[in-house]
């Protein structure tokens, strides 16, 4: 039996931000792994920011993080360990089964075209996922 996880009251605020679905998501996979919200709703001059950081190929106003309430969000495994890709990895493939139990469709950054391998892309957002 895995330890009891929950989100931090700041992840708590972000998850608010986002579609009932993202939120219905993670609070199931949070009883299993622990992670962290990053970032649920972002604004427009957020999201331009990301783009010229390289952070995301969108602009302002082209993400689904620009969507009220926010259509995507951000989640890490926690403690977060940006070097550890495979952890990351582990944890995308665990969202995606938690997912299709829950019936809730969504795209990852770790696999934008649902194929099951991360080879076959170019730009890697590991922590993202949206709903389609
Ligand atoms: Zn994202």
């Amino acid at each position: 039996m895995p330890a009891p996880f929950m989100f931090s009251a700041l992840s708590q605020a972000k998850l608010g931000t986002c579609h009932p679905h993202l939120r219905t998501l993670f609070l199931e996979v949070i009883k299993h792994v622990d992670c962290t919200v990053l970032e649920g709703h972002r604004s427009v001059l957020d999201q331009d920011k990301a783009f010229h950081e390289g952070r995301s190929k969108l602009r302002g106003g082209s993400s689904k993080h620009n969507m009220t309430p926010s259509m995507a969000v951000d989640v890490a495994p926690y403690p977060i360990d940006w070097n550890d890709r495979d952890r990351f990895l582990l944890f995308v493939g665990f969202v995606k089964g938690v997912a299709a139990q829950l019936g809730i469709r969504i795209r990852c950054g770790a696999d934008w075209d649902g194929d099951g391998t991360t080879t076959d892309q170019t730009f890697h957002d590991l922590p993202h996922f949206e709903l389609i």
